[in-house]
């Protein structure tokens, strides 16, 4: 690893024209030879080859922002974060050289870790918005998220129609609280801190429906097989999950798409989605 930083700090060196200054003695025209090979340098980049100049905010380590009450895509197993963010984040981390370090945070704060450099990157299953764009940086996407609707047996939401003037649960800040407070009104949606809170509300009879990611609406499904809870069989929004990276650190967002590409490509990320949701 030691070598191919060296060789990406060459790289980085040669494109900020820090050789050009080290000629700064020579003639014009080896300055001028040295601008050309610097272009040169550049076109012949492939984008398998990212420029790493400042690439995280502790030396040596990828430190991922997450809310880690996203089954299965962050959860807590014997007080350790697994799940299929904090796999890919790890496969991620150990391609570019890193110690992956996982910080458990509201998912809230997320953007805002990312933006101030408290964490290099946010991986939360996190849905690409056109607002977060106005924020920060989205690498390649690594999954398709839906947001799906949960309703109790029986209590009158029978589909996306039946949603109007009832009493919607949704987590604060995720998409499902964005879109249903849009298309239904800030009155009628109710926001809680964690998934399982709106879902414990809406067994409590407190809301009618929960607008949630599919996956983790499966695991409140599981985890309470006698509250009657049903998923709506049509979609509410498809969207994609994708790695929130702070605008300025290009080298960083290069470095990960790099890495997720290559691991869309051989598989990596199909088997370690595979390993947490089982093919139906
Ligand atoms: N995908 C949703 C969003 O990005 C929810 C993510 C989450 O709760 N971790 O808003």
């Amino acid at each position: 690893m030691k070598k191919i930083i060296s060789l990406l700090l060459i790289a980085t060196l040669m494109l900020t024209g820090i050789v050009m200054v080290s000629c700064a003695d020579d003639t014009k025209t080896n300055e001028n030879e040295a601008v050309e090979n610097a272009s040169d340098a550049d076109l012949n980049e492939t984008p398998e080859e990212p420029e790493v100049k400042k690439l995280t905010v502790n030396e040596g380590k990828l430190t991922m922002g997450t809310n880690a009450q996203f089954p299965p895509y962050e959860y807590y197993e014997d007080g350790k974060i697994v799940g299929i963010d904090a796999e890919i984040a790890a496969a991620i981390a150990e391609k570019l050289g890193l110690e992956l370090v996982i910080e458990d945070m509201e998912f809230n704060s997320i953007i805002t870790a990312v933006v101030s450099n408290g964490v290099d990157m946010g991986l939360a299953g996190m849905t690409v918005t056109e607002e977060r764009l106005e924020s920060v940086n989205f690498s390649t996407s690594y999954a398709t998220g839906i947001q799906s609707v949960i309703v109790v047996e029986g209590n009158g939401v029978e589909s996306l129609d039946d949603l109007a003037g009832k009493k919607i649960g949704v987590q604060l800040s995720t998409t499902g609280d964005i879109y249903a407070s849009g298309d239904y009104g800030e009155d009628n949606v109710i926001k809680y801190n964690k998934g399982a809170d709106a879902v414990l509300a809406l067994i409590g009879g407190d809301v009618q429906a929960v607008i949630i990611d599919n996956e983790p609406a499966k695991s409140y499904l599981a985890a309470n097989p006698d509250a009657g809870l049903k998923i709506l069989d049509t979609e509410y929004a498809v969207e994609e999950y994708a790695a929130a990276i702070n605008k300025e650190n290009t080298e960083l967002l290069n470095a990960v798409n790099a890495a997720i590409e290559e691991m869309i490509l051989d598989g990596t990320i199909d088997a370690i989605v595979a390993k947490y949701i089982p093919a139906e």
